[in-house]
């Protein structure tokens, strides 16, 4: 079966079996928006919980906040956003869809990317034990020829990009002859910046209303909550700020189920330092946030580091941490380092001073800032595709038939603990109604008594359920 195929069995599942539903979906749906079923709302709130438990309980100089969606107007002004979070669209005259041209460049470097790696895993093959694999990529020609065009494209993107040079990035298309995806034509538009933000209105009064954002990161909570927190929990640098949340962007390329949704969740924390020590804590933060995706994912070779090609305007570092989910490698988190780009210029815009009184050296400064940022929604969906698997197992007859596990870690799986009496008669429900009684305070607990035992068992592996516990005396 093909990844597509693949990707589409995963998103009936979590319909199926009540982790994910499209939105308003009696009107026909709303693109790019999803609701979460009575399984997928517990795996969701276990994911939030064991980052926030990671982040705030787990450090002590890291504290929590809730700040609202709607920020006073010139936040999104002072961050930058008002004028650069754009995205650069490219539509398809034959098709009418519309692309992110950064994307289509991106997928096309990864498709080099496969045919080298192909081109190894069938030298492996070949030479078996003997096979010396960097010898075989520093001197094989056919990987040569894909690497360096590769380079030669990567670099012509980067500058683009730093650029923001529009019609680099739509020649980078035509001279790779990038087609449409769906399509396969190859008739694109000029290359047209977006802004992805919503607009909203406050005031009864349409005429007097103001505009203002439905924000697109939680990050700004944070920056101008600084001194509030800093004050009130007598923090001393470093010490950092967590926070989860609802995010809105106005994506309009979206049809990756919930990798791209234009309603989502950000578990953001910003880590507040010295100046000149934001690299350290940099490095500091990728490694444990690595290592909180290895102990939720287990499979390391499915997790990777990306640098980041553009830099953002407020950043000196960045990395992605990627999941490798059935569309490929893809951005799960993003590790930056802030400089103290948005302090100063909350400071400037607001008039308020927004400065940190060291109290041992007597200066006072605008602190660095490493954040870290998660997709609350996108975790979600690594965790799901890492633990879909299929299996064959044994019916009742003793045949072998297909089944869906959900190899979900015990710690986040929706249904901890099944409690099955074997027969639906002589006293057994209610024992297991007083078994689960006595666990339900500490775990999520599901009672089952319909269907065969084999049945019940099926339906809790398609969910994940860890433990079950079968009462039959
Ligand atoms: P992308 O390049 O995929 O658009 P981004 O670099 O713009 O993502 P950030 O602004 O760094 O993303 O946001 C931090 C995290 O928020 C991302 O790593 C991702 O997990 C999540 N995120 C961002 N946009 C979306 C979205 N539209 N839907 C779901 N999650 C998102």
């Amino acid at each position: 079966m093909n990844q597509q195929d693949r990707f589409k069995q995963l998103i009936s599942h979590a319909k199926e079996y009540g982790f994910i539903y499209p939105s308003s979906e009696i009107y026909d749906g709303l693109g790019a928006v999803y609701d979460y079923g009575p399984n997928g709302v517990e795996l969701k709130n276990n994911i939030r919980k064991y980052w926030w438990a990671a982040m705030t309980r787990l450090h002590e100089n890291i504290v929590g906040i809730d700040a609202a969606i709607f920020m006073h107007p010139d936040v999104w002004k002072a961050s930058g956003h008002v004028d650069a979070f754009n995205d650069p669209l490219i539509d398809n005259k034959d098709s009418g869809k519309r692309y992110r041209a950064d994307q289509l460049i991106e997928d096309y470097l990864q498709k080099l990317d496969d045919k080298i790696y192909r081109e190894v895993s069938k030298a492996a093959k070949r030479f078996g034990e003997k096979f010396d694999e960097k010898l075989f990529r520093e001197t094989n020609p056919r990987i040569q020829q894909v690497r360096e065009k590769k380079d030669g494209i990567h670099q012509r993107f980067v500058k683009a990009l730093q650029d923001s040079n529009l019609n680099e990035l739509r020649q980078i298309i035509i001279d790779c002859e990038i087609a449409d995806p769906v399509s396969g034509s190859r008739n694109w538009t000029e290359v047209r910046q977006f802004n992805l933000m919503f607009e909203t209105k406050v005031g009864s009064v349409r005429e007097d209303a103001n505009t203002i954002y439905l924000r697109p990161e939680t990050a700004q909570g944070i920056f101008v909550n600084f001194l509030n927190v800093q004050k009130t929990s007598r923090m001393k640098i470093p010490f950092g700020i967590a926070q989860a949340g609802k995010a809105f962007r106005n994506e309009i390329v979206a049809r990756q189920f919930i990798f791209r949704m234009r309603e989502f969740e950000q578990m953001e924390m910003q880590f507040f330092v010295e100046p000149g020590k934001e690299m350290e804590w940099f490095e500091y933060w990728k490694d444990k946030r690595m290592r909180w995706h290895q102990s939720v994912i287990g499979n390391i070779e499915k997790l990777r580091f990306h640098d980041h090609d553009k830099l953002a305007h407020y950043a000196n570092a960045a990395t992605d941490i990627e999941f490798k989910f059935p569309i490929g490698f893809k951005e799960v988190e993003g590790i930056h380092s802030r400089t103290d780009y948005d302090l100063a210029r909350h400071q400037e815009l607001s008039g308020r001073r927004i400065q940190y009184f060291d109290p041992d050296t007597k200066d006072s400064y605008i602190p660095y800032v490493v954040e870290t940022s998660i997709g609350l929604d996108r975790m979600f969906l690594a965790i799901l595709a890492n633990a879909y698997s299929e299996e064959k197992a044994p019916n009742a007859e003793g045949e072998l038939e297909d089944r869906i596990v959900l190899k979900i870690h015990p710690a986040l799986a929706p249904v901890q603990i099944a409690v099955l009496p074997l027969v639906k008669k002589d006293g057994l429900p209610e024992i297991a109604r007083k078994i689960i009684d006595n666990l339900k305070i500490d775990f999520n607990c599901r009672h089952d008594e319909k269907d065969s035992i084999g049945r019940r068992y099926r339906r809790q592996d398609a969910i994940g359920t860890p433990y079950c516990i079968t009462y039959y005396y």
